[in-house]
């Protein structure tokens, strides 16, 4: 099964046109970009084979929440895919694993695909591995909580592991495919212990590059990556594609 490279963003490029170039490279099969907002409707008439994420969208259905964009909203828009608990919104826009929890189900319940980033800090990781693996494990419990007894479909749920420490623009640090593949196997077996379910895909993200891409791609624990800076580089991007095989 081929697999998933998820292209994030983030607040980037600056314009419009730029967006445009940067996608019609991107525009492969199991790709999806998620550009800034602003941009999605321009991409989503670009691009002919990629799938289209939304950085976040609000946990409300509608309403006085000025500034907000909701599920439903996007969906509208043929956006497939939305990022949900990115470490950025989590750490510097303060989102919590309850209103995580409640943007989960709101995005489930229009039928848009989540994609719901877990994933320790530094100093949880100087601690050691156990300590990492209880981290992540209490961000799933909080942020999945909405969706035990909510009917969604298994193929709508996709988990990436991003250790913060270890995204570029965080702290860069190097995880290897062996480290991230362990608590890949960690975060299956809590997700099945909890939701009874385990067909769900299971990404990689932190750093991803050209160079790296393949020994991730390679593991059989996971179904993809999610990659941020790298997608803003053309030709680092190409090498990722071509490490999927696209
Ligand atoms: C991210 O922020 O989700 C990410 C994976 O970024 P980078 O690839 O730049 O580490």
């Amino acid at each position: 099964m081929s697999k998933l490279i998820i292209a994030n963003w983030k607040m980037n490029p600056k314009t419009a046109r730029e967006a445009v170039r940067l996608a019609k490279v991107e525009d492969k099969t199991g790709v999806v970009i998620a550009p800034p907002l602003a941009f999605i409707d321009v991409i989503r008439k670009t691009v002919r084979h990629a799938k289209i994420a939304a950085q976040n969208a609000a946990g409300e259905e509608k309403g006085p929440w000025t500034g907000e964009v909701s599920p439903a909203m996007l969906a509208s828009l043929g956006v497939r895919y939305v990022i949900l608990g990115h470490s950025e919104r989590r750490m510097k826009l303060h989102e919590t694993d309850a209103d995580i929890a409640k943007k989960i189900v709101a995005a489930l319940d229009v039928g848009l695909k989540v994609i719901l980033c877990v994933g320790e800090p530094l100093s949880v990781r100087k601690k050691g591995t156990i300590a990492a693996k209880r981290f992540v494990k209490d961000q799933l419990s909080v942020d999945l909580k909405g969706i035990k007894n909510f009917k969604f479909q298994i193929s709508n749920l996709v988990i990436a592991y991003e250790p913060v420490w270890a995204i570029s623009t965080s702290g860069g640090g190097k995880e290897t495919p062996e480290d991230a593949a362990a608590m890949a196997k960690n975060i299956r077996e809590f997700v099945h212990f909890k939701l009874r379910i385990s067909h769900f895909k299971l990404l990689y993200g932190g750093s991803v590059s050209g160079m790296n891409a393949r020994g991730f791609l390679a593991r059989k624990e996971f179904d993809g990556v999610l990659v941020g800076s790298a997608s803003l580089k053309p030709k680092e991007f190409r090498k990722i594609l071509r490490a999927g095989n696209r």
